[in-house]
């Protein structure tokens, strides 16, 4: 039950209220806005899921009903949001942001639940991050479309219930293992998006040079992508870094050339690791003979938070075979020795 006196008028500042039109691109979040896909059809990559997705939208939409809840995961930068504004778009509603550490009490989220019109999206990314209290609010707001109310407190405290319009729920994590089953329970729709290949994030960055009117010659865009991390957030900040260095350092073309020195310049190396990345495998192979070394120490060894190396470093490091996971800890294999050009025997030596 919700008491009213927290706030039952909606927030707006629990709200994204950002209008890509209203401005001239100049940050680095306006540009991105510009760059992200409104439809179907301009999203590369993760065919099944969009495939899959296609079909349960246009299924709601013949039935003139709500799409049924849906969580996307996957590591950052993968396209979760994006994919959650073509719902809305391809739906023909409005959509509404918020993001689960920022609803920290249940009055939020019933103020943003009484805004949402008849088949509304609401978009709640790092859902794994809502406070337990409000996520339990969520349970009969996503089944039963209703939210219970408390209104005053003491013994005159009487309980309304609040009839909402059926809305579709889209949650984002990038750990879907720490969202707990009641909840995971409740989404219709499950959707796991994967680390796109070089082909479809050359597309990608094709597209975005289009968009924001950059000169990219084909093996620039092949570069850029075997560069990034499979991801394309990272496709595209790349891609607008090489365009700084060539308008300054060269013609403004953005050709192999000028390319390569400007990812050697951010120390993005051929692989696509960056220094994050290579100074958690040196670590390992330096300070602890390889491994199998636990996730904190690790963290304490390089000085980065031990949740942003699990959901934003490993991932890829595993998905490439430079890690594995073992029940012990993390361990480097063959390959990181290989890549960072250490002898695995003399290393092993160098440590006795
Ligand atoms: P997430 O929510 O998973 O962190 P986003 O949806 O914000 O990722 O995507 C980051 C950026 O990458 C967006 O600005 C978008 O332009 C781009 N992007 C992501 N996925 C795709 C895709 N499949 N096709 C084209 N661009 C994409």
């Amino acid at each position: 039950m919700f008491y009213i006196c927290e706030c039952m008028v909606s927030d707006d500042s629990k709200i994204d209220k950002f209008n890509p039109r209203d401005i001239e691109p100049s940050t680095e979040r306006e540009v991105e806005t510009l760059v992200r896909p409104k439809e179907f059809q301009d999203f590369s990559g993760q065919d099944k899921v969009v495939e899959n997705l296609k079909v349960f939208v246009k299924a709601a939409k013949m039935r003139g009903e709500s799409l049924d809840h849906t969580l996307l995961f996957g590591p950052p930068g993968l396209g979760k949001t994006t994919l959650a504004n073509i719902i809305a778009n391809e739906m023909g509603v409005d959509m509404k942001v918020t993001s689960g550490p920022i609803l920290d009490k249940p009055g939020d989220l019933a103020g943003l639940l009484t805004s949402l019109e008849t088949g509304d999206v609401l978009f709640i990314d790092e859902i794994h991050r809502l406070p337990k209290i409000v996520e339990e609010y969520l349970y009969s707001a996503m089944e039963d479309f209703r939210i219970d109310i408390m209104i005053d407190k003491g013994p005159g405290a009487r309980s309304v219930q609040i009839t909402l319009n059926p809305f579709t729920l889209v949650g984002a994590t990038t750990r879907s293992g720490l969202l707990s089953s009641p909840l995971r329970a409740r989404f219709g729709i499950n959707c796991h998006l994967e680390y796109y290949n070089n082909e479809t994030l050359q597309k990608i960055i094709r597209r975005s040079a289009r968009i924001l009117d950059i000169d990219i010659d084909d093996l620039a865009a092949k570069e850029i992508a075997c560069r990034s991390r499979g991801t394309p957030r990272i496709a595209n900040s790349l891609l607008r870094r090489v365009r700084d260095f060539a308008q300054v350092k060269g013609n403004g073309e953005v050709d192999i050339t000028i390319t390569k020195y400007s990812l050697d310049a951010l120390n993005i190396d051929k692989r696509g690791l960056d220094m994050m990345d290579n100074k958690i495998l040196s670590t390992i192979i330096s300070k602890f003979k390889g491994g199998p070394v636990g996730l904190t120490t690790i963290a304490t060894a390089v000085g980065e938070d031990a949740g942003t190396i699990e959901e934003v470093y490993e991932p890829f490091l595993i998905q490439e075979g430079f890690i594995r996971r073992t029940p012990r800890g993390r361990e480097v294999t063959d390959m990181s020795y290989k890549h960072l050009g250490i002898s695995k025997y003399k290393n092993d030596l160098s440590l006795f």
